[in-house]
């Protein structure tokens, strides 16, 4: 049920119920994160693999020395920087985080989110939420209440509405080599962003033989329908026949096959694009079309989040 009560929601959580919850990035699944039963539960709910880890999601920097055996001090400047929002930390973690949270590994990821219904919840609880988002695994994520609500339905006691997600793309994951931090995820906060704070980062390399960010498989967020990801999209679909939807940044397109066409920011604002992707593309995956053709964003700021989603949905399954 699609609800806007949050001290419902903080029952349910209470009684160890999964709640879908509104955060600026995108709408999760949340439980307790001590409760085994809950965190089963998320993970049986989404089809995802154990060996992908959770995020944990706390209401303040303050919690952090709960979790965490030690900050290096550039994972406090970001933290006070980005903190509430989009930005995840992977840190080591003390003995108290469950396993099954961090699918063994020494470390935990968390993040404070700024979302003030999120924010509100998490005070009104004495415990952190893992909160992984509210699709199958796989699948596009959800930047509103509907879109949990048509993948689970009656599934989940209550999806928590919160409106639009204002970002609308996966929090950024920063873990640490040592001292210094490692890109795990582009997300809603860029690289440059970053940098700004901290200097340089290393991007983590994805074909090492043991991952540090485990879980970050190149086919995900996928609508059902096969979707390209292209340089030209007015030369490209002068090859393709059918019925085809198209996702631009900022300008459009004039083609007969074209069936229906999303402009994600006529100014040409990244943020505003971001915030756009998930939501056009749930919208077109519904229309039956043939297939779904993506502009590639400029390769800077959001705009390389931005690809980095449609890179791995336009991957096919194995
Ligand atoms: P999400 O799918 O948005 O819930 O984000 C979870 C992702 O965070 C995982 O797929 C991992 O890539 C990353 N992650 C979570 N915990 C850890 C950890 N302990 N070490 C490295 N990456 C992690
Ligand atoms: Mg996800």
């Amino acid at each position: 049920m699609i609800s806007t009560d949050i001290n419902e929601a903080v029952q349910c959580l209470v009684r160890g119920d999964i709640v879908s919850i509104p955060t600026e990035t995108v709408y999760g699944l949340a439980g307790n994160i001590y409760d085994e039963n809950a965190i089963k539960k998320i993970f049986e709910l989404k089809k995802r693999p154990l060996f992908n880890p959770l995020i944990v999601h706390t209401h303040s920097i303050t919690e952090l020395d709960k979790f965490v055996d030690y900050t290096p001090s550039k994972a406090q400047i970001l933290a006070k920087k980005f903190w509430p929002g989009s930005l995840t930390l992977v840190l080591k973690k003390k003995n108290n985080v469950p396993d099954l949270i961090t699918a063994g590994k020494d470390t935990v990821a968390i993040r404070v989110p700024k979302h003030p219904v999120a924010l509100k919840l998490l005070e009104g609880l004495e415990f952190p939420l893992a909160a992984p988002s509210a699709n199958p695994f796989g699948s596009i994520s959800p930047t509103r209440a509907e879109h949990v609500h048509n993948y689970f339905g009656d599934q989940l006691s209550i999806v928590l509405d919160g409106g639009s997600c204002e970002n609308g793309l996966e929090s950024t994951i920063i873990g640490f080599n040592g001292d210094e931090p490692v890109l795990y995820r582009l997300g809603s906060i860029s690289i440059e962003e970053i940098e700004a704070e901290v200097g340089s980062i290393e991007i983590a390399n994805k074909k090492e033989k043991a991952p540090d960010a485990p879980g970050m498989l190149s086919r995900h967020y996928a609508p059902s329908t096969r979707t390209y990801l292209v340089d030209n999209v007015s030369e490209y679909i002068k090859t393709k026949a059918g019925r085809i939807g198209i996702i631009l940044f900022e300008s459009s397109e004039a083609h007969q096959n074209i069936q229906t066409q999303i402009t994600l920011s006529e100014t040409g604002n990244l943020k505003e694009a971001a915030s756009k992707l998930y939501e056009s593309l749930h919208q077109l995956d519904k229309l039956n079309l043939d297939c779904i053709v993506a502009e590639k964003f400029p390769d800077y700021g959001l705009g390389k989040s931005i690809n980095d989603r449609l890179e791995r949905a336009t991957k096919q399954k194995d």
